[in-house]
């Protein structure tokens, strides 16, 4: 790629913690940038989820066999991944490129791709805010994996053989050494493995709006509007129609989260976007919290001790955009985090529901529509939205500053199905 002075005014729409790491990315690399956001700044999937800045990302979440499990996951709404009836019909075209993505052979290439995002994901958090906001946002010591069954334990094992074929360190902790290494858990789990490389962001909103105000420090503009279309003439400067009015770039960034797919097809790129629905419930006072980010291999949660209580956080529910949530759902997180620690107060449990932007092969679009590089895709980052937020916003300005890319881009490009 041809070296391309930084100038000219990028327009990036969604202040998620993809959006805003890509603003700043974008200003710092030298351009004019505005921000464009309907509501607050890291309002969305980036507000509740588990804070994960995983060393161990690279499993996809299909997995072989995973057409046999279509039925089961259609009969249990309270079930770790389950499919509401309802949007069977406009899910089945993402749910059979979910199914086609298990494979065993493309779960090795997707499992590679994602290492290499992996590998970036820390370092370029620790560039984007600095050695001491990273220190004051994010915590290490590792995450433990913790197992209540052999089975479970067993089941497993071949996806931690996946993530230790990339460089990971997952240590087996003995049984009597669990509860040494995390007290507060309780005395009901048979296994567990130490990922001494995790860390945990301490709380993903003040993330985001860190991201946010370092954006505005370094002379970039947030601005509050609801987008509604893109007008992107191949070769012309994008026109963004918004509530407010329309505002022009020399470039557009879309970073809409689970929102983006209507907007990139206005732009040519038609990509399979739909959404993996997920829960939390958080502990504002928790009587027994963990000194680790805990994460469940029996019931797929994680339990992760920010600076604002304890959140049992995740599960899937393939949904769409427009049901109401299963509030459920989120009940039965909240046991599994009063059976994980006991003590924990039910009643003061506050629930949420966000949307993860899911793509069916796990892997983000980040990179131009094809055919038009004036409008840039960056979304799609399904569970590990936070872990690639940093390293999307440095891809990001990277392309368009005509710069090699630290990562080889082509497997998230929007034209791969
Ligand atoms: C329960 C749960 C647990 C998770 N745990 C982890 C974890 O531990 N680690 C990890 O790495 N990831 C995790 N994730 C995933 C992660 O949260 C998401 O992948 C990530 O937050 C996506 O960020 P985003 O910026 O793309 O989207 P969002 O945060 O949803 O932001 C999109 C923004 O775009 C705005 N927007 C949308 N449409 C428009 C429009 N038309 N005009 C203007 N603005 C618009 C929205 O208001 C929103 O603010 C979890 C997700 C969930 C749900």
């Amino acid at each position: 790629m041809a070296e391309k002075a930084p100038s000219g005014h990028v327009a990036v729409i969604g202040a998620g913690v993809v959006g805003a790491s890509t603003a700043l990315s974008l200003r710092r690399a030298g351009f004019e940038v505005t921000l464009i956001e309907r509501g607050e700044p890291g309002m969305g999937a980036s507000y509740g989820n588990a804070g994960l800045l995983s060393a161990t990302g690279t499993v996809p979440i299909s997995t072989p066999g995973m057409l046999w499990q279509v039925p089961r996951l259609l009969m249990n709404p309270l079930a770790p991944l389950t499919i509401r009836w309802s949007y069977l019909p406009q899910l089945a075209p993402w749910l059979w490129q979910f199914v086609r993505a298990g494979s065993p052979a493309r779960v090795q290439e997707i499992s590679n791709v994602l290492a290499g995002l992996v590998a970036h994901g820390q370092d370029s958090y620790r560039a984007l805010l600095g050695e001491d906001d990273f220190a004051d946002l994010t915590q290490g010591g590792g995450m433990l994996y913790v197992f209540e069954t052999d089975r479970a334990f067993e089941s497993s094992r071949w996806k931690m053989d996946l993530r230790r074929s990339h460089g990971a360190e997952v240590n087996y902790v003995a049984p009597e050494q669990i509860r040494q290494l995390e007290p507060a858990l309780a005395p009901i789990y048979r296994h567990a493995l130490h990922v001494p490389g995790t860390r945990y962001v301490r709380n993903p909103l003040r993330l985001t709006q860190a991201i946010a105000r370092k954006l505005v420090e370094a002379g970039g503009r947030i601005v509050t509007d609801e987008v509604e279309g893109i007008e992107a003439g191949a070769g012309a400067a994008p026109v963004i129609v918004a509530k407010g009015g329309r505002h022009r770039a020399d470039r557009v960034v879309i970073a809409a989260g689970a929102w983006s797919r209507a907007l990139a097809r206005q732009c040519g790129a038609d990509v399979p976007l739909d959404t993996e629905r997920g829960y939390h419930a958080m502990f504002r006072t928790p009587k027994a919290a963990p000194r680790l980010s805990v994460m469940s291999g029996d019931y797929d949660f994680a339990a992760t001790p920010m600076e604002h209580g304890l959140r049992v956080a995740g599960t899937v529910e393939l949904g769409g955009l427009e049901a109401a949530p299963n509030y459920a759902r989120a009940e039965h997180l909240k046991r599994h985090g009063q059976r994980m620690f006991q003590g924990l107060d039910g009643a003061e449990a506050e629930f949420w529901m966000g949307f993860r932007p899911s793509m069916p092969d796990s892997l983000p679009v980040i990179g131009p529509v094809p055919g038009n590089d004036r409008v840039y895709l960056a979304f799609g980052h399904g569970h590990l939205g936070v872990t690639f937020g940093a390293i999307t916003g440095r891809l990001v300005a990277d392309m368009i500053a005509g710069r090699k890319p630290v990562v080889d881009v082509t497997p998230l490009r929007a034209d791969r199905f």
